[in-house]
């Protein structure tokens, strides 16, 4: 297994490979990705722009009115708690006056677990990251880069292996190939990484 010839691989594959949750500001970038657990990406990016109208700062979500909230992200599952964890967490972000930049700080935050954290350490602050999410564990496994599927496990392995200044546009590119071509069903193989796949 060469690391450096996945990660060129999927250069070449993704060359422009972003965040694919839409935002404007870096602290609507911390909500949308509280509303992307047990969700997909598709379905936030949907109600975020009509969310992000309605509340446009950090105070309006701090002294949002729960029920109300709900109703704007009620599609995307979970809403009693995502309700919840959103107003207490731009609270915490309003009374704080910054966003965290270390992953201690940031899993502090109400509903911020490292998934997130890695995230926004990535996308917020260009820090290494390891976004440890669904796509990510399936194919780092079938690639042979670990042999975990428990989230903070498969983090420490890959943080060894992947340069830390590609670790982000990875995560991203790994993202775009999971749901492009190495599906969890159905993949479609063979693919440029055939040779030293595990599946
Ligand atoms: S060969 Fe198939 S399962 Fe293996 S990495 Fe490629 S697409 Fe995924």
């Amino acid at each position: 297994m060469d690391i450096l010839y996945i990660c060129k691989t999927l250069e070449e594959l993704y060359p422009d490979a972003k965040c694919s949750l839409d935002y404007k500001e870096d602290w609507q970038l911390i909500i949308a990705a509280r509303l992307s657990a047990q969700c997909t990406d598709e379905r936030v990016n949907k109600i975020t722009p009509a969310l992000f109208e309605h509340y446009r700062t950090l105070d309006d979500f701090a002294n949002a009115d729960i029920a109300d909230l709900e109703q704007y992200i009620y599609s995307c599952g979970f809403y009693h708690t995502k309700a919840k964890d959103i107003k207490a967490l731009c609270k915490c972000l309003y009374d704080l006056g910054y966003i965290p930049d270390t992953i201690e700080e940031l899993i502090k935050l109400p509903g911020i677990g490292r998934k997130t954290a890695n995230l926004i350490m990535g996308d917020i602050h260009h820090q290494p990251s390891i976004v440890t999410d669904t796509h990510f564990i399936r194919i780092t496994n079938r690639l042979g880069l670990t042999n975990t599927t428990i989230p903070a496990k498969v983090e420490s392995d890959l943080r060894k292996l992947i340069p830390p200044e590609l670790s982000t546009d990875f995560c991203h590119r790994i993202v775009y190939f999971g749901r492009n071509i190495c599906k969890a069903k159905n993949p479609h193989c063979p693919c440029p990484f055939f040779g030293i796949c595990r599946l």
